[in-house]
């Protein structure tokens, strides 16, 4: 846990979200500014800053955090679609340096993304 990271604030409730699944290890909530109908958020309740910080050890961790962000769509209703996006360093623009896989849905989607 991270005092001055939301996304460790949002997992312990300390900062409201709007949760829309939660285990153990993981929670998934609506984000603040969302770019598609659908966009939630799929964090790992223990702080890592990004993908390049999990390694071997952490294929479980993964595992479970993408079956989740499936599940989310699936209760979504996103049966035309969706897309999982994980934003990872500067030049992909990652603004929040916790891991969060973004689960977008609810529109058509163009590729490639800018
Ligand atoms: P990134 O740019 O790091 O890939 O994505 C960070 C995401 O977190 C953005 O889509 C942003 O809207 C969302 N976000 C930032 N702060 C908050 C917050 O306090 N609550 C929620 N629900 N989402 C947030
Ligand atoms: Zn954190």
């Amino acid at each position: 846990m991270s005092a001055s990271c939301i996304f460790c604030r949002i997992a312990s409730k300390e900062v409201p979200s709007a949760i829309v699944y939660e285990n153990e290890d993981l929670l998934a909530f609506r984000d603040l500014s969302p770019q598609a109908p659908t966009h939630i958020l799929v964090i790992p309740k223990r702080h890592v800053a990004s993908l390049d910080d999990l390694g071997a050890a952490d294929d479980a961790l993964l595992g479970s955090m993408l079956l989740a962000a499936k599940h989310v769509a699936t209760e979504a209703g996103l049966a035309r679609g969706y897309r999982i996006v994980t934003n990872c360093g500067p030049d992909a623009g990652q603004s929040v340096a916790h891991l969060h896989l973004h689960v977008l849905g609810g529109r058509p989607m163009s590729w490639p993304p800018g």
